[in-house]
């Protein structure tokens, strides 16, 4: 892995996304040294910069836009993206696969320009144990933030992963038990979900439950994020307090999608975070129609892509809804999980500009929001002096067309420069690799 040297680089991009101003800025440049961002300022003044006595070193990007790594505030690292279900992962793999499938998955991750990301729901230790081995720089990958298994009620969705605990006392224990092997925030299943012993549509813990975790994670200053795929566990997660709502799907205790007014006023009045994970479904969509022009689907799989196509169409209203109303939108692919594998997050960020932000506002619920929401802002999200210098380079302008985000130019990660997914393809074509 490249290490950090002393060297002054001065980046020159042809646009500048900053996260700060709310315009596209040009002639601007920003100066990195060490791991963080030291000046950004105009790019006639950046040749009298002071290099400490250090190196210099002139990067330009005349044709492309700098702005900061993204943020993806949801992804599964230890879940290949195959369709395979969790069980099936649970059944078919064992903690050691896991282990090693996370650490390819955020490699993957990294080279597409995601420099932070949040592992929200892994097995046993793997989390953990991914997490040291980025930090002894065995495996390369973003920053990556833990939860270690989700808490989950006997049974509840994700149970497998380990994280089982009910009542008061031993959710309490269980947050405590997380917070000691590692855990960066906390992730609850407030409904059930894919796992068959679950249900997806009822609320799967009680109020005083979920206020207990909250209390408890809020305490040792950890951000909590539920797993909420109906009406109930959306408005128990509002009553506890958690920072953030995955999924957020409007739904009924008998399955029935319904608009509720209610809970949109609720969410629209309060400060938590959304994440619509519609990226999600339209991977999988886009998977199945693939494989559907090579043969004929097999029953399930034709189950899977109708559901997908209503739900997906009731996400998309749902959202652009909510969007009016003023929510707060933030960015989780949810990668791993069934059809999408690491290394499209952008595809999240181009669904929340479908479901109405713009572009502008989409690059920021993928940067600067997930920062805000897992209480780290003060060091990643934007680009500004005194913060790491995490930063992505794509070509074109993506404020005009967010499409540009796929187009990556380079990525910097805490100030040293990581190999692209392009750059990653053309070493191993050339036998580097
Ligand atoms: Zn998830």
């Amino acid at each position: 892995m490249p290490q950090t040297d002393n060297t002054l680089r001065v980046i020159l991009p042809g646009k500048l996304i900053d996260g700060v101003h709310d315009n596209v800025m040009e002639g601007t440049a920003v100066a990195i040294q060490g791991n963080v961002i030291k000046w950004i300022g105009p790019a006639s003044q950046a040749e009298s910069l002071d290099s400490a006595g250090a190196e210099r070193e002139t990067l330009e990007f005349p044709n492309a836009t700098l702005l900061a790594g993204l943020f993806d505030i949801h992804t599964h690292t230890n879940m290949p993206g195959d369709g395979r279900t969790g069980e099936q992962v649970n059944e078919d793999d064992n903690d050691e696969i896991r282990l090693l499938r996370a650490a390819r998955n955020v490699a993957a991750a990294l080279a597409s320009g995601v420099t932070t990301m949040c592992d929200c729901g892994s097995w046993n230790r793997t989390g953990f144990a991914l997490k040291e081995g980025l930090a002894q720089g065995i495996v390369e990958g973003p920053r990556v933030l833990v939860s270690g298994p989700p808490l989950t009620v006997t049974g509840g969705h994700l149970w497998y992963m380990g994280g089982e605990a009910d009542g008061i006392e031993a959710v309490r224990t269980r947050v405590r038990n997380m917070i000691k092997q590692g855990a960066d925030f906390i992730k609850i299943a407030a409904s059930g979900g894919s796992t068959s012993t679950s249900d997806p549509y009822r609320a799967a813990y009680s109020v005083p439950e979920l206020t207990t975790i909250v209390n408890e994670a809020h305490n040792r200053g950890r951000s909590v994020l539920a797993h909420c795929r109906c009406t109930d566990a959306i408005n128990s997660a509002l009553d506890a307090g958690v920072d953030a709502i995955l999924h957020c799907s409007f739904y009924d205790n008998d399955g029935t999608y319904r608009f509720d007014q209610k809970t949109a006023d609720r969410l629209a009045a309060s400060e938590v975070w959304l994440n619509p994970t519609m990226g999600l479904g339209r991977a999988n969509r886009n998977r199945l129609i693939k494989i559907k022009e090579e043969r004929s689907l097999t029953s399930d799989e034709e189950t899977r892509l109708d559901r997908s196509t209503i739900s997906g169409g009731n996400s998309l209203a749902q959202f652009s809804t909510l969007v009016k109303a003023g929510v707060k939108l933030v960015g989780g692919s949810d990668c791993g999980w069934s059809y999408y594998p690491f290394g499209d997050f952008q595809g999240e960020v181009l669904s929340l500009h479908e479901a109405g932000l713009s572009p502008l506002e989409a690059i920021y619920a993928g940067t600067r929001s997930p920062a805000a929401a897992l209480g780290i802002k003060d060091s990643i999200g934007t680009i500004e002096p005194g913060k790491e210098a995490d930063l992505l380079v794509v070509n074109g302008d993506p404020s005009q067309n967010l499409e540009q985000l796929r187009d990556v130019a380079a990525v910097f990660k805490g100030g040293v420069r990581v190999p692209t997914v392009k750059e990653r393809a053309g070493k191993e074509r050339a036998g580097l690799g």
